[in-house]
């Protein structure tokens, strides 16, 4: 039996103690890992262990395929009804309504995030999609189609049957509604990966979902690393598709061995390098909060995070004053404190992988207006960070540094904007600040990107699709659009009265 790990939280926001189960989740039971092994979860806070959960192995990802396959067959999938699955989903709903402040505790502990933004956005909004998903679990209806000859012709929404779903460390929480929202309102069993980074919201949930009184098997955890655990769902002959979130070069690997195994389906959330567009009839005061938010939101560990912003000349130097302020105003520290915006970024690995592109843009010969150090002696903490004085093909200006890191830019006119902006192999997203709607709104339909934001930056709803242009991804989840990336299409044909001769 997988032992169970209790946190004592006594800070500014919250205090209490949190049980985190520590073992994988599989056919409705806690569980250790087959090798017996343990992966360590760092404090990003102050780079020490909180504990240890077990690893997951291929052999475990057999068992745990094994197991939602029985489930599909007896006890989900289309063994259980659309009305049954939508009370699961509201019941899971509300046990997190009930532990919205420990989800909100794990996630700033684990991933570094603030108490109080992960309270406010990841675990608000995480609720709200999984309450958003059961309303549609009773309402995936297919069509009856008129034919040229005398039929019944109907079409069903059946669920694809064993999904796997790999997330990564950034939204731990939300990544998770977003993938098993659609895929339980459906009725597909489900084999989760959460990031090794990030575990524990993840286990928690499971716990929750267990309470919820899901199915054995229909939900299962399977914690591990990436080139074992994640390579083994991604070649899995039992899964049927598989969702992926996380960067460009891995979303590549998940194509590859879904291609070389049995073509699975596949679905893809990738990395990002979004513009930021200030024309010169911006609300000035209002689109430099915006586009601080736009790449500062989550310590800039957001794939859609504006992280190139292009701003009119004519109001370049007033924008850059004021926003080089409100970026050195931003209280980086102790996510736990009420005051902080912004606390460390997840891992050592990312903190040296910033560091590096700070460091490279210094050697390119950018300059650097606020930022670009480390504060503190422990954790992994980076100041909010502007460069400008770039050129085109600088990386700082190419590659998504996944941290507080932005580069402003210079520009003339609209034509020269549309260019400038789409000048990546990225396409998630965009932000454009402009009062004239005519200007923004056109702007936004050129720009190649899955969002545009007008006016505001990283706003996301359930209801709402995002995914990715060109290589930021492969469909969409949320909204509608996620359902169709968990149903197959299926056309039944009843000849009413054609004899053949
Ligand atoms: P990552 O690609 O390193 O890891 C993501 C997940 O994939 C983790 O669970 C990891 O263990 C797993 N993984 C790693 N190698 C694997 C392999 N060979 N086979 C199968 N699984 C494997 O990404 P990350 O560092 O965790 O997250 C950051 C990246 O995620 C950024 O590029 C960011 O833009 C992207 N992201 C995209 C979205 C979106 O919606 N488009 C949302 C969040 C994050």
């Amino acid at each position: 039996m997988p032992e169970t790990y209790v946190h004592k939280f006594d800070t500014p926001t919250f205090k209490g103690e949190i049980s985190v189960p520590l073992g994988l989740y599989i056919d409705g039971k806690f569980v250790d890992g087959s090798n017996g092994t343990t992966i360590e979860v760092i404090n990003p806070s102050n780079g020490k262990p909180i504990t240890k959960i077990s690893e997951g192995t291929p052999k475990d990802v057999d068992v745990a395929v094994a197991a939602a396959q029985k489930a599909f067959d007896t006890t989900w999938g289309l063994n259980k009804n659309g009305f049954e699955r939508a009370r699961l989903l509201q019941k899971l709903a509300d046990l997190m309504e009930q532990n919205a402040d420990k989800l909100a505790a794990l996630e700033a502990l684990d991933n570094g995030k603030t108490f109080n933004w992960a309270r406010t956005t990841d675990v608000d909004h995480s609720i709200r999609c999984i309450r958003y998903y059961s309303g549609w679990a009773d309402k995936i209806l297919g069509q009856t189609i008129e034919t040229s000859e005398a039929k019944l012709v109907y079409v069903r929404h059946e669920p694809i049957g064993v999904v796997a779903q790999i997330i990564p460390w950034n939204f731990p929480l939300q990544m998770m509604a977003w993938k098993i929202g659609p895929a339980l309102a459906t009725g597909c069993s489900v084999i989760l990966k959460p990031s090794e980074f990030t575990p524990l919201s993840a286990l928690f949930m499971a716990q929750l979902i267990h309470e919820a009184g899901f199915p054995a098997g229909s939900f299962n955890l399977v914690n591990g690393y990436g080139h074992t655990v994640g390579q083994a769902l991604a070649e899995h002959k039992g899964v049927e598709k598989i969702a992926f979130t996380g960067s460009t070069l891995v979303g590549r690997k998940i194509m590859e061995a879904a291609a070389k195994s049995n073509l699975k389906k596949v679905t893809l959330e990738l990395g990002g390098k979004s513009p930021s567009i200030v024309f010169d009839d911006a609300d000035l005061e209002q689109a430099v909060k915006w586009a601080a938010f736009g790449i500062y939101y989550n310590h800039g560990q957001c794939c859609c995070a504006g992280s190139r912003i292009f701003v009119h000349e004519k109001i370049y130097d007033q924008f850059m004053q004021r926003f080089t302020e409100h970026t050195k105003s931003l209280k980086v520290g102790d996510p736990f404190d009420p005051d902080v915006f912004q606390g460390p970024q997840v891992s050592q690995q990312q903190y040296d992988r910033i560091m590096g592109y700070i460091k490279s843009g210094r050697e390119d010969g950018a300059k650097i207006v606020a930022g670009g150090e480390r504060l503190g002696n422990e954790g992994y903490y980076i100041q909010p960070t502007i460069f400008t004085d770039v050129k085109p093909n600088m990386k700082i200006v190419q590659e998504e540094i996944f941290g507080p890191v932005c580069v402003v830019i210079k520009f003339k006119d609209d034509d020269d904007i549309v260019a400038m902006a789409n000048d990546t192999i990225y396409g998630l997203a965009a932000s454009v600040y402009s009062q004239n709607v005519t200007r923004a709104l056109s702007t936004a339909h050129k720009i190649r990107a899955g969002t545009v934001w007008v006016n505001t930056a990283n706003m996301l709803y359930p209801q709402v699709p995002f995914g990715g242009y060109k290589q930021s991804g492969i469909g969409r989840e949320l909204g509608e659009y996620a359902l169709a990336n968990y149903t197959a299409v299926k056309a039944v044909q009843v000849n009413l009265h054609i004899s053949l001769s």
